[in-house]
Parts: C-alpha cells; sequence; structure tokens
C-alpha cells in the first residue's frame, strides 16, 4: 500500500490542488492520498485564515467523490498548533506495517522546510514527493530543482546527490527526496483571498460548488 499525504492550509482548496494531487497519486500509484488542513498554521497568522469548519468543508465539497483521494481532520482534531513530524508519527502508528507513506508538499513550501519542527528527523522518517509549482522568480521547472538542489546541500545535508534513476535526491540516513512535475495551474488560495476581496469572480479557480460556499458563508469578504 502507497499512501501520500498532502498538508496545506487550504484556505480554500482550489483546482491547483486538486490537479496537483491527481497527477501524484497517478505517477506514483499512490491510494489513498489524504488531504490534510492544518490547525492554527505555524507560518500564517491566524487572522488571515478561514476557521477550520469552513476549510474542512470546502475540501469535503472539492473532493466530492474522487476516488481514492480522501480528508483527514488529525491535525484539526489535535490541540495547537500543527507539525507535520507529529502528523507522520500519527500515520506510521496507524497504518499497517508495509505501508509506505509518502509526502507531499510543492516547492515553495519544501523551500522553507528547515523552519519546520524536527525537520531533521521528519526527512529520515518519510520519502517526500516535491511538486513544482510556477513562480515569479523561477522561469522553468528545471530552474526549480536547481535551486531544491542547492538548497538541500546547503540546508539539510551536504551530501544530498541527485539519482536520474530514482528522479529523487539521496542522501545517507534521509528518506529520498522525489521530484515531480505535476504540470501545476498557477493559482493560489492568496489570489483566491483577495479576488473575492475585490469582488472579482473565482469560479476558474475552485470547483463551483467551492465558489458557491465562499460566497454564501460571505468568507474572505
Ligand atoms: P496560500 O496562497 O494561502 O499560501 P496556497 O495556494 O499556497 O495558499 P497552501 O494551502 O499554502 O495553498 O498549499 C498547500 C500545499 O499545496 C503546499 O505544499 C503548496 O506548495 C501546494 N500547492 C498549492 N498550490 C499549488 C499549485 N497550484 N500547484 C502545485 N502545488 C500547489
Ligand atoms: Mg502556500
Amino acid at each position: 500500500m502507497r499512501i501520500g499525504l498532502f498538508g496545506g492550509t487550504f484556505d480554500p482548496i482550489h483546482r491547483g490542488h486538486l490537479q496537483a494531487a491527481s497527477e501524484v497519486k497517478k505517477i506514483f500509484k499512490l491510494d489513498p492520498i489524504y488531504i490534510i488542513p492544518a490547525a492554527l498554521p505555524p507560518h500564517k497568522t491566524p487572522a488571515s485564515v478561514a476557521s477550520a469548519d469552513d476549510r474542512l468543508a470546502m475540501i469535503h465539497l472539492a473532493i466530492g467523490d474522487i476516488p481514492g483521494v480522501s480528508v483527514s481532520d488529525v491535525e484539526l482534531q489535535r490541540r495547537g498548533p500543527s507539525y507535520t513530524i507529529d502528523t507522520v508519527y500519527h500515520f506510521k502508528s496507524t497504518q499497517s506495517q508495509d505501508a509506505q507513506i509518502f509526502l507531499i508538499v510543492g516547492i515553495d513550501a519544501f523551500l522553507e522546510i528547515d523552519t519546520w519542527k524536527s525537520f531533521q528527523a521528519l526527512l529520515e522518517q518519510i520519502s517526500v514527493i516535491v511538486m513544482a509549482r510556477p513562480d515569479d522568480r523561477r522561469q522553468s521547472v528545471q530552474q526549480g530543482w536547481k535551486q531544491l538542489k542547492e538548497y538541500l546541500i546547503f540546508n539539510i545535508s551536504s551530501d544530498f546527490r541527485f539519482s536520474g534513476s530514482q528522479n529523487a535526491f539521496l542522501s545517507a540516513g534521509k528518506q529520498p527526496v522525489y521530484v515531480c512535475d505535476v504540470g501545476a495551474l498557477d493559482i493560489s488560495s492568496t489570489q483566491i483571498r483577495q479576488a473575492v476581496k475585490h469582488k472579482q469572480t473565482i469560479e476558474n479557480w475552485v470547483p463551483a460548488p467551492v465558489a458557491e460556499y465562499i460566497h454564501q458563508k460571505g468568507l474572505y469578504t
């Protein structure tokens, strides 16, 4: 069994998340992928975050009955801010022994992983799949991988090397850090919150039931 953990604030979930999840799922043959909204995200100010209940409800609306994609509210059930290391230990202790677990992270988030709690232990514990994502400062996916390599060597471990056969960066004592070009859509939750605030349309960026929920509840206004 190969399981994917896809965490984030999902404030709100959008087509970029869904598209990326479905590509990673296909390429790495993951079943299921759990979408895991964070409680009180340690890296964001609480004021910018919709309530946990609203974010969770929008995820349910967005994934509908897509096969092999589920939601886990494990981080919302815990007290205090969410730390990925705790979530990884949770899944390791509740899934079967032979389950292979992968952490799914966009490159923008991964390039800050040295600020995460126990990040060295985290990378010893779990394989990561880093997804390409468009960024104004990076012209190409390849440039992203180059930046990732430098980041790994500089911030995590100087012995990281790229393995073409595995399509992953490898280091002694660490699990592989796979790279994956998911053909990411240039969509962010930030741009959606801003569009709602300025009364612009968001229908291209989120599934229809999510747009409806945002408008009905008056979120992000
Ligand atoms: P915000 O603008 O509030 O930061 P976001 O769109 O970046 O929102 P997050 O909830 O921060 O969404 O992201 C959760 C995870 O999904 C992160 O690992 C992020 O890199 C990844 N991700 C978000 N949007 C995309 C996208 N369009 N393509 C690929 N990965 C994405
Ligand atoms: Mg983000």
